[in-house]
């Protein structure tokens, strides 16, 4: 075992992972599409990370950028006073965000954002005179991150219940857009709750956990309108979806809607460094401060210089490389690729849009038998490792049906395509031959 090796076996935490007894592959090295491990083996990026590389990996552009931020001044807060990095990265995400989205409350990841989303919104109900407004509703299934605000939002009970009660008492989920009475379902939990009492809807424009659940035509208008009936605010959560993963900037230009905020991280900086953020709407900013108020909420490192001119150079490159364009016109081909695996006889559904999607998979998908959850545990335990034995990073993932799921660079093309479809349907022949052997 090398001394990496041992190192992170005897001293590092995994997230939501054991640690291997001969200690965890150490990935060293990124380059477009591809990582290699310490020992060499080349992996296709397959998942943008955690659906986190947006630009693809080994960008010196975006480095030197680090760089060149962290010797002039590599840090100084957002805390009453503001440097340039912040302010032309919050206008450049204002210019390409949809409708009239126009401010940005920086912070460092996922997690923050959906927290700070929601204490914006409690204090834009304060600022209005409605506090009695606290409730959120989110979807089951879905995943919002595991700080203990953003953990109350999300609705995977293993995740979950061992920090409960959490602000359970706030929080009620509902069905994902694979039920047709999705929407409709939203407005019934309103009117059960009492409008009055809910402050913000929470949901992501395609919902990754669970596997890419994708919104039938209408939803997000149904939803809209639903929020605007009520009084509520529409947070659409884009920790995924945003910065080109749908094959546009952001989900409301995907499916034709303009939320109250937007949830983002990950490819903001590609993952070149941490950031996140919630971007609003006019009347967010305007109701807290024409009642004389300020956010009561801050972050040491939310809008970081560092991070901020890493994913101010990121978004640049993505436009004039015309990235998102890229995807956009690759998309239909990622999905082609993918539909190949269907005739595999348990892959049952391919969902998702963009570069962001996931094949279900069932026991017998021709007379609807699903796995049963320890049948689907043990498939996901067996499809992991191999699939990564094979050299490639896709995530094999159970918390609804059984899934593969994909997000790649959105520099991907047919190759990466084709390679991703190749080693899906390998992976999956092997583990069904041993399964039925
Ligand atoms: N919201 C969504 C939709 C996510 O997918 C994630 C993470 O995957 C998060 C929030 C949490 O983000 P982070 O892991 O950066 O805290």
């Amino acid at each position: 075992m090398s001394d990496i090796r041992s190192a992170a076996r005897d001293h590092l935490w995994l997230h939501f992972a054991h640690v291997p007894q001969d200690g965890p592959i150490i990935m060293e090295r990124g380059e477009g599409c591809y990582l290699w491990d310490s020992d060499g083996k080349r992996y296709l990026d397959a998942l943008g990370g955690l659906f986190v590389t947006a630009i693809g990996h080994g960008r010196s552009d975006l480095a030197n950028a680090a760089s060149k931020q962290a010797e002039t001044m590599a840090y100084f807060p957002v805390w009453g006073m503001a440097h340039a990095p912040a302010a032309e990265l919050a206008t450049k995400i204002a210019q390409l965000a949809p409708g009239d989205m126009d401010r940005v409350f920086f912070v460092s990841g996922g997690s923050e954002a959906v927290e700070s989303a929601w204490k914006l919104a409690r204090q834009y109900y304060l600022a209005k005179g409605e506090p009695q407004r606290m409730r959120v509703i989110g979807r089951k299934t879905a995943y919002h991150g595991t700080t203990l605000g953003a953990l109350s939002i999300t609705s995977i009970p293993p995740i979950r219940q061992p920090f409960e009660p959490m602000l359970n008492q706030l929080t009620t989920h509902v069905s994902t857009t694979d039920n047709p009475r999705a929407a409709e379902e939203i407005e019934e939990a309103i009117l059960a709750l009492g409008p009055e009492t809910v402050a913000a809807v929470f949901l992501e424009p395609v919902q990754n956990s669970g596997g890419c659940f994708t919104p039938y035509e209408g939803y997000w208008q149904q939803v809209r309108e639903i929020c605007d009936r009520y009084g509520i605010l529409l947070v659409s959560d884009e920790v995924i979806c945003a910065f080109g993963r749908l094959g546009t900037w952001f989900g409301g230009q995907k499916f034709d809607y303009v939320p109250d905020m937007i949830t983002f991280a990950k490819g903001a900086t590609s993952g070149y460094a941490p950031l996140g953020g919630v971007i609003t709407r006019p009347h967010i900013a305007e109701t807290i401060r024409d009642a004389g108020e300020l956010v009561w909420h801050g972050i040491t490192f939310g809008g970081h210089p560092v991070s901020c001119a890493v994913a101010l150079a990121n978004l640049e490159a993505m436009e004039s490389e015309r990235i998102v364009e890229h995807a956009a016109a690759n998309q239909d081909r990622f999905r082609a690729a993918l539909e190949g695996v269907l005739d595999h006889p348990v892959a049952a559904e391919l969902r998702g849009t963009g570069y962001f999607y996931a094949i279900e998979l069932q026991k017998d998908p021709e007379r609807g038998i699903h796995f049963e959850r320890e049948e689907a545990t043990e498939l996901v335990a067996r499809l992991k490792p191999l699939l990564v034995e094979m050299g490639m990073i896709a995530r094999a993932d159970g918390r609804g049906a059984p899934i593969i799921q994909y997000s790649p660079p959105l520099i991907a093309g047919p190759a990466e395509f084709d390679e991703i479809a190749q080693i899906s349907r390998e992976a999956l022949d092997r583990v069904w031959k041993e399964w039925t052997a």
